[in-house]
């Protein structure tokens, strides 16, 4: 078959999908995007914008003593959580209309229903419809992964899905899984008053970012009353009237007893692999995710897979990448990178104090018997994090002794989730801390203390 419907057709309109539809369509690609639920995505609809309107709110919220210590009296019994989970929801409904817009300006046509391959180049919509496309796209996403013992019930065993969705806040919550998600819900849940227990089976929070940096958010935590279990494990749950009683036990074997009323269990995430059609054409998949080659093209030329459904970080600004990467090989434009660089792809973590990161991490450099020099500079000896009373956080560059090129960038502070750019573009350049002192930095800004970490490579910060 020589004459497609589309040139281009995707599964799926999250993070991924999306913008590779927009991207083929500028590229005068002729493009129908398939949809079986909300435009947008898990990232718009349940995932990354939901959840930052809840935390932008928490951040106002929790910052009322601020407004005390100026002698504005702030009188919060007229405060409803459910107004905050309205907001999230206006945030994530107003984006979706966005993304809609989008893709009607650009030409993209939309397609609502479940699609799954039919054939190399032919996708079935529902029961009655098939398409034919010279490329497909498969941007299908991930879902929570259940934890075995803990089903979800969408009553006391939730996923972030429905974590999302309360209207109340829980007055106990238990958290299963420290990473950036089960981290973000302890700050949300905390600010709003739930007494949180957040359960790691690794040996800390966030086990995948630097220690150094996520040692300053778990100081945080503490302070703030939340309790951290690391290196244990949730091994059995009794459902009562008085809520769900979980049985940790750590890594010696000591087991406890923890009380809840909600427990969220936030362990992982799960390719959407399942009736796509993929078993026709022995498309290969790694634990289940789908595997792909250079551009993203599985193992048959024609079908692309992009996103979470791959194994790559599970990130929305990974998905987007691989799907430009992926429509730009389709449209036969020659591409700088075939792939993701994971070492130049940031992390964030949006907590107070936020993380974020890119690059090895100290202890991956030590584990890889790569040698480093490590700088390091406090937010307090910034002007900036002082006058905006922010001093708590760190930037630390990790560079390469010979070529001072920058091998891990990692921030905790303040508006560290914008700063970690200035040093991710500098790593992607191939500049040097050197060059990224030689630009004037604005005073009094946070960015100041990115430039004086830079410094401070060579023992020339100044203000430390
Ligand atoms: P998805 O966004 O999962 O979209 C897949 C789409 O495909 C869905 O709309 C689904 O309905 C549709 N679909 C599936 N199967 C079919 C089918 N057969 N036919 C038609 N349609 C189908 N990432 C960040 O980078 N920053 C963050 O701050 C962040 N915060 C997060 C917070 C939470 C609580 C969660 C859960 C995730 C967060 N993420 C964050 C991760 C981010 O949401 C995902 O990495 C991103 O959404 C993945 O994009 P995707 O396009 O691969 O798939």
């Amino acid at each position: 078959m020589t004459n497609y419907d589309y040139d281009v057709a995707v599964i799926g309109s999250g993070p991924g999908g999306y913008v590779a539809a927009i991207r083929a369509s500028q590229l005068n690609l002729k493009t129908v995007i398939i949809e079986e639920d909300k435009l947008g995505g898990v990232c718009l609809n349940i995932g990354c914008i939901p959840s930052k309107a809840i935390i932008h709110q928490a951040e106002i919220f929790r910052n009322t003593p601020r407004l005390e210590a100026m002698g504005i009296s702030v009188d919060k019994t007229g405060f409803s959580y459910e107004s905050v989970f309205k907001a999230s929801r206006k945030a994530a409904d107003s984006l979706s209309k966005g993304i809609a817009y989008l893709l009607k300006k650009n030409g993209v046509e939309v397609i609502n229903g479940r699609g799954s391959l039919k054939s190399e180049h032919e996708i079935s919509i529902g029961e009655e419809k098939v398409i034919s496309a010279r490329a497909i796209i498969l941007a299908t996403g991930s879902r929570p992964r259940e934890l075995k013992g803990f089903e979800f019930d969408g009553e006391t065993v939730l996923s972030s899905n429905e974590a999302l969705m309360l209207k109340k806040i829980p007055p106990r919550t238990l958290i299963l899984g420290a990473g950036a998600i089960g981290c973000e819900f302890a700050h949300i849940l905390n600010a709003f008053g739930s007494e949180v227990v957040l359960v790691e089976m690794m040996d800390r929070i966030l086990p995948l970012e630097d220690r150094e940096i996520t040692n300053v958010l778990k100081r945080s935590f503490t302070k703030r009353g939340i309790q951290i279990h690391t290196s244990t494990k949730a091994v059995s749950l009794r459902k009562s009237s008085e809520g769900a009683e979980v049985t940790l036990e750590n890594e010696k074997g000591e087991t406890s007893e923890i009380t809840a009323d909600k427990i969220l269990v936030v362990t992982g995430r799960v390719p959407n692999i399942e009736n796509l059609g993929l078993e026709q054409f022995n498309i290969e998949t790694e634990y289940g995710y789908v595997k792909t080659g250079p551009y993203y093209q599985t193992s048959v030329e024609s079908i692309y897979a992009i996103g979470d459904l791959t194994p790559t970080p599970l990130l929305a600004h990974v998905a987007s990448k691989e799907g430009e990467i992926a429509v730009e090989h389709i449209a036969g434009i020659p591409s700088k990178i075939s792939k993701v660089d994971f070492l130049s792809v940031p992390g964030a973590v949006y907590c107070e104090p936020q993380l974020a990161g890119f690059g090895l991490t100290e202890e991956k450099a030590v584990e890889r018997n790569i040698s480093f020099k490590k700088s390091l500079f406090p937010y307090r000896g910034t002007g900036k994090a002082v006058a905006i009373g922010e001093p708590d956080g760190m930037v630390k560059i990790l560079l390469d002794p010979e070529t001072e090129e920058i091998i891990g960038g990692h921030i905790v502070g303040a508006q560290a989730t914008e700063l970690i750019h200035q040093l991710l573009l500098a790593k992607t350049k191939g500049l040097t801390p050197h060059d990224v002192t030689d630009m004037i930095h604005a005073h009094p800004t946070l960015s100041e203390a990115v430039m004086e970490c830079a410094k401070q490579a060579n023992g020339s910060a100044i203000h430390i």
